[in-house]
């Protein structure tokens, strides 16, 4: 008889791990909680507008490849990928801008224009991210997590102290320049954790940004959610939404099933890819790892103030991904981790994939993603929600010089308060817990739980981390991880016979 793997959630971590399960023979069952699957990655449409409700910028294109040709296929046969030029904008105090295009070589120009002196700096800068992003690549995310001798390897042996100095410390040794420092110190915001906080071996971050691009499928992000799942059934992985696990069932140290709507479901394992937080409180408490001071002791990534407006009009002097880094970022970064409140004058990002990409929304419109980070677990009100649409779009029309709040036709919000009932997020975080060094690898919660013999857990806040591409990973390799445990048990079994 198949063993039968009931999966907890629909995400990318899960419906990953689920393409895995099935490939190897298990039966594979997923209840997700929400009435499509995609978790995090949902997609909004309303009015003929389309929406990536959570994640938007594709980078590491050769993650999701992988992902695709453990399977026999490439990303080619479910969704169309188009490398963007420019691949973003950002705005700064003083009308300025300044455009990252597709290339290294041009976007060498811009630094040059900015401050002398700086390109060459910044290929050595790449070159040494690349380095490091072949070492990630290659020998570190793909590793579970278990043993703190799985960063030591002849490479990273070498960047030992790289663990031990910070990105912002990196970046300013080599620049002077405000404006291009921030350049350098976005990409690590993906990771959760302030620039000054995050290991400097993460500059792997800027090869992705700088070195393999930005890239956009067609559609939105969600069209990779739908090929994932197109991909999952078609291995024969059972998909039930509108189904929220209550229970996950425990006799004797060892997951007996889940509860789903009232109905008990047995399962030989159990894999949890809600947030961790969350899955544990599904058991009962002696089988529980984490106590709730473990979980308020980390540092989680920001939540987010969401908005998804539809335009009546074309919009002026914007790209695809543009970011508003126009007040204090040291500022913002305090309000979100040192002293957790509403930011005063926050830094934000905006996308309008209709720029680019036609169908997302109706002719001669435009459709616009609005993302504040917050401190997770802040009060979240109506009003204060639409304080803040006031501040960013006064802020949005004189930095792109025009006029859109009478333009207008709908907006929506998701904020704290979303996130918690949209997916049992703790504190309502968005993108899990920061990749500081202290919840690098083998310091992040258990891909496997210590105390439940058949329970697993997979995602964000596993290993490697907050992100896409990550949660992709973490899928594949808890999906390893139950194989192997039942290999050994299977052996175990046979010798006592
Ligand atoms: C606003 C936002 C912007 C982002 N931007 C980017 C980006 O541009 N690029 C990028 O790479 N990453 C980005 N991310 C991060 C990325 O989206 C996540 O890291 C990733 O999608 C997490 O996947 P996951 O599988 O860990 O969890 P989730 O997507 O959260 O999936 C967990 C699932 O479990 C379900 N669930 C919870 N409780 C239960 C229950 N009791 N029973 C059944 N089901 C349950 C939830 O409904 C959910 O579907 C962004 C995230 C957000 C929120």
């Amino acid at each position: 008889m198949q063993t039968h793997v009931i999966i907890i959630g629909s995400g990318f971590s899960s419906l990953a791990a689920s393409c895995y399960l099935a490939q190897a023979g298990y039966k594979v069952t997923i209840y997700e909680k929400n009435d499509t699957v995609g978790g995090r990655a949902r997609q909004l449409t309303k009015d003929g507008f389309t929406f990536d409700i959570g994640p938007s910028w594709y980078w590491m294109p050769d993650v999701f490849e992988k992902f695709f040709q453990d399977f026999g296929v490439s990303t080619v046969d479910y969704y169309t990928l188009t490398k963007l030029n420019p691949a973003y904008k950002i705005f700064f105090e003083n009308n300025e801008s300044i455009t990252i295009e597709d290339t290294l070589e041009k976007i060498c120009i811009a630094f040059e224009a900015e401050e002398k002196g700086s390109a060459a700096k910044l290929k050595e800068f790449i070159a040494a991210a690349k380095h490091n992003y072949d070492i990630a690549i290659k020998e570190l995310v793909y590793r579970p997590g278990v043993s703190p001798l799985e960063l030591v390897t002849p490479a990273t042996i070498k960047k030992i102290g790289q663990f031990f100095s910070t990105i912002s410390k990196e970046v300013r040794k080599e620049f002077t320049n405000p404006k291009l420092i921030q350049i350098l110190e976005f990409p690590v915001l993906f990771l959760g954790a302030k620039p000054s906080d995050t290991p400097a071996f993460y500059s792997f971050m800027n090869y992705a940004d700088f070195g393999l691009g930005t890239w956009h499928p067609k559609g939105g992000m969600y069209q990779v959610i739908l090929g994932i799942e197109k991909l999952a059934r078609s291995l024969g992985v059972e998909i039930h939404t509108n189904a929220p696990v209550s229970e996950i069932s425990v006799s004797k140290g060892i997951a007996t099933g889940v509860v789903v709507n009232a109905t008990a479901i047995t399962a030989d394992v159990v894999l949890c890819g809600a947030d961790y937080h969350h899955g544990e409180s599904l058991l009962p408490a002696a089988y529980r790892q984490y106590s709730e001071q473990y979980w308020k002791r980390k540092t989680f990534a920001p939540s987010s103030l969401l908005f998804y407006v539809g335009f009546d009009k074309k919009l002026q002097n914007i790209e695809h991904h543009n970011l508003f880094f126009d007040t204090d970022f040291d500022l913002h970064a305090r309000e979100i981790y040192d002293d957790p409140k509403w930011p005063e004058e926050p830094l934000f990002y905006a996308n309008f994939t209709s720029v680019t990409d036609a169908g997302t929304a109706p002719e001669g419109c435009e459709n616009g993603f609005f993302l504040i980070p917050l401190a997770p677990g802040l009060e979240d009100t109506p009003t204060l929600r639409a304080n803040y649409f006031k501040k960013i779009i006064r802020r949005f029309e004189a930095l792109t010089d025009q006029n859109v709040s009478d333009h207008i036709i709908f907006k929506e919000s998701f904020c704290v308060t979303d996130f918690i009932k949209a997916y049992n997020s703790y504190k309502g975080n968005a993108y899990g817990m920061a990749n500081t060094l202290l919840q690098t690898a083998f310091l992040r919660p258990k891909l496997k739980s210590k105390k439940v013999t058949n329970l697993f857990f997979t995602g964000q806040l596993t290993v490697p981390g907050p992100g896409v591409p990550p949660s992709l990973i973490s899928g594949k390799l808890v999906a390893g991880m139950i194989e192997s445990h039942y290999k050994k048990s299977n052996m175990s079994n046979l010798q006592a016979v």
